[in-house]
């Protein structure tokens, strides 16, 4: 298998000449598209390098798409350590308009390339909110760390929980999910909702699970939700 996905990487024809360029196994998750919306384009059913970022700020978003391409199908040719280190210094990303909340990036195939989010708030108010869960990275570990950490959770869809294990053991988060998303892998999330919502989470309103039914009520092993 592993045979089969490295004949699978080359470079698509698709791409323009340069140091940036996306494989064969791109399975046309978007994410490139809107993190660097001036190199990457869908071309053919997945995405293609159409311009070669122009000047430092575009080829910093390029790598951030890299970085954050849930399969590696995205390349580069050269690139410097000055690149790469703000690439991964810049995420998670300020979401423009929206104060405290951050887009993660490091999307994980596992999670169907899903998006995640930190919310970020004061200890005195709960402290941080990871909504869907990145691929677990060191890195992006790191950066969370200096933002506050994660005090909660919150997976909103059974597709969507990627590493969602091994973050919550890095910053000891309580997981809290919809009882009906729940699944052999999330079994051992910490609350439980039940019912229709909405709910808050310290305050914070929480987006809608996936899935929302019966009647209103939380259960938990370690926390609480209101
Ligand atoms: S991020 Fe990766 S998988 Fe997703 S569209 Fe871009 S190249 Fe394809």
């Amino acid at each position: 298998k592993a045979k089969m996905q490295q004949e699978r990487r080359v470079k698509r024809a698709e791409n323009v000449e340069g140091d940036f360029w996306v494989d064969s196994t791109c399975i046309d998750c978007d994410t490139c598209r809107w993190m660097a919306p001036a190199t990457f384009t869908r071309a053919n059913g997945m995405s293609a390098v159409t311009a070669q970022p122009a000047g430092h700020v575009e080829r910093v978003r390029a790598m951030q798409a890299l970085l954050s391409c849930p399969t590696y199908s995205i390349h580069t040719d050269s690139r410097t350590a000055q690149e790469l280190s703000e690439a991964q210094v810049g995420l998670p990303a300020l979401v423009p308009g929206v104060p405290g909340v951050f887009h993660c990036g490091w999307h994980d195939v596992k999670s169907y390339a899903a998006t995640s989010y930190l919310i970020v708030r004061p200890p005195a108010q709960g402290g941080n909110i990871l909504v869907d869960c990145p691929r677990y990275n060191p890195v992006l570990a790191r950066n969370i760390a200096a933002l506050g950490g994660v005090s909660h959770i919150f997976l909103t869809h059974k597709d969507d929980v990627g590493d969602h294990d091994k973050w919550a053991r890095h910053f000891n988060a309580l997981r809290t999910m919809h009882q009906s998303e729940v699944r052999a892998g999330t079994a051992g999330v910490e609350v439980q909702l039940r019912g229709e919502g909405p709910w808050a989470l310290d305050g914070t309103p929480l987006p809608a699970p996936a899935t929302a039914s019966g009647s209103s009520s939380s259960s938990s092993s370690r926390g609480s939700s209101s």
